[in-house]
């Protein structure tokens, strides 16, 4: 036997976070589920949550779930996001989708910071924030510049360049906490000091750090940050996203989409807009109930385990792949397009290969490994400390191995798919 699998094995029965598997559908032990950073695995307890939420909630008492925890719903999961994120339960709230909600955040912040003209990201951020950065700029029609700040390795975050850059003039920085594609992961302390010290605000994007790492809004004393509840949360798709804002800035901050949810007194039904006090303000209609009270079952699980805990099982799991690559994938031309320092990392791995699509392609149909891919040919491989094995990375280090050694990729086309 291979002494990696040995060792996956050993570290298996020492995890004490082993037991948490139990705890999520397993359809298929066969099937290795890289994927839980795009779409998490279902937690049982979220079928249970959901038959009562459809025969009890909504089938008996009808309208009048809405006073009994409905409408108080997007403050109370949010209230519990927070502890994800290391904020205060009332600077969270659940509502409407990641892209949304930086809308939201972005313009408010702008408003906030008039009379300056640059907004800064980098070219690792996902492409929806980008896209609506720029749909900003033209709305508003101000005078303001996106700056898209390049990393140099298409790996690292671009850190010398964004501080070098920062002066009076810039407004906003908006930077992905962990960057999908190589999970590089922003030192953000660091980072929120020096934009604070030219006057400037940053929203950061947690999609891909809540749920897998600990984060600490507050003491960094970050102003504004979306995330998503569909990846490591376990929140099933396309449940909503939540956005944080610091409690002193929530008054000074007005939502663009100012709709009844966010009014004071919705049920007034008076004409004019007043927004309410708190966290609140920044919802605008009403709350997808059912998606969003399914989020609730991932979180209870996450504050269960404890996030220190595990990150450091996501920690020993990438630092445990990388050495699996080194030892049997680089010589078949893998590279490795992740941060090799630990605490530059998230908790997923990408490995570029010329044929990687096409290799992709074969994990996915032939040898039953589900990871993703990122164009062009990037394989991302992530583990979600929850419920991945170490035995997992190890099988699927072996597959991948298998792939390009027993040429099983050539089977496939290079044409890519729709969803990838
Ligand atoms: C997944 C993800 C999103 C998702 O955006 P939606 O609007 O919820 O589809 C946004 N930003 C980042 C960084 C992501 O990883």
């Amino acid at each position: 036997m291979s002494s990696k699998l040995e060792q996956a094995r050993a570290l298996d029965a020492a995890d004490a976070l082993a037991h948490f598997r139990e705890r999520f559908l397993i359809a298929d032990p066969e099937t290795i589920y890289l994927d839980g950073n795009s779409l998490g695995r279902l937690p049982l307890c979220a079928e249970t949550s959901m038959a009562d939420l459809l025969r009890r909630q909504w089938g008996e008492r009808l309208i009048r779930s809405w006073n009994e925890g409905w409408f108080t719903l997007p403050e109370r999961v949010g209230g519990k996001l927070a502890q994800l994120v290391g904020a205060q339960a009332d600077e969270v709230i659940v509502a409407d989708s990641t892209s949304i909600n930086l809308f939201k955040l972005a313009v408010a912040g702008l408003r906030l910071q008039r009379g300056r003209r640059r907004i800064l990201t980098d070219d690792l951020n996902f492409p929806s924030d980008v896209y609506i950065l720029q749909g900003i700029v033209e709305m508003l029609d101000a005078g303001h510049r996106l700056e898209i700040v390049h990393s140099e390795d298409g790996v690292h975050g671009p850190v010398e360049a964004l501080l070098a850059t920062l002066d009076e003039d810039v407004a906003l920085v908006v930077l992905s906490h962990t960057v999908f594609k190589s999970g590089y992961m922003y030192d953000m302390c660091a980072i929120t000091e020096a934009v604070h010290a030219v006057g400037a605000l940053v929203v950061w994007d947690l999609s891909h750090s809540v749920g897998s790492a600990p984060v600490a809004l507050n003491a960094a004393g970050a102003d504004l940050a979306v995330g998503c509840t569909y990846k490591y949360v376990n929140g099933g798709p396309g449940a909503p996203a939540f956005l944080y804002v610091r409690r002193d800035l929530q008054k000074r901050l007005q939502n663009p989409i100012s709709g009844w949810m966010g009014q004071r007194a919705p049920f007034d039904f008076a004409l004019d807009y007043a927004p309410e006090v708190g966290i609140r303000r920044f919802l605008t209609g009403t709350p997808p109930v059912l998606s969003l009270a399914m989020i609730e079952p991932g979180v209870d699980l996450l504050l269960e385990a404890g996030l220190e805990a595990l990150r450091a099982k996501s920690v020993q799991q990438t630092s445990f792949l990388i050495s699996l690559w080194e030892e049997k994938l680089a010589p078949l031309g893998y590279t490795l397009k992740s941060p090799r320092q630990p605490e530059r990392r998230g908790s997923h791995i990408s490995l570029g290969h010329p044929e990687g699509w096409r290799i992709n392609q074969a994990l996915i149909h032939d040898l039953g490994v589900l990871p993703d891919f990122r164009a062009p040919d990037n394989i991302r491989l992530g583990v979600a400390p929850l419920y991945t094995s170490f035995v997992d990375v190890y099988a699927a280090a072996e597959r991948l191995q298998r792939a390009v050694e027993e040429r099983i990729y050539m089977r496939h086309s290079s044409e890519r798919a729709t969803v990838t």
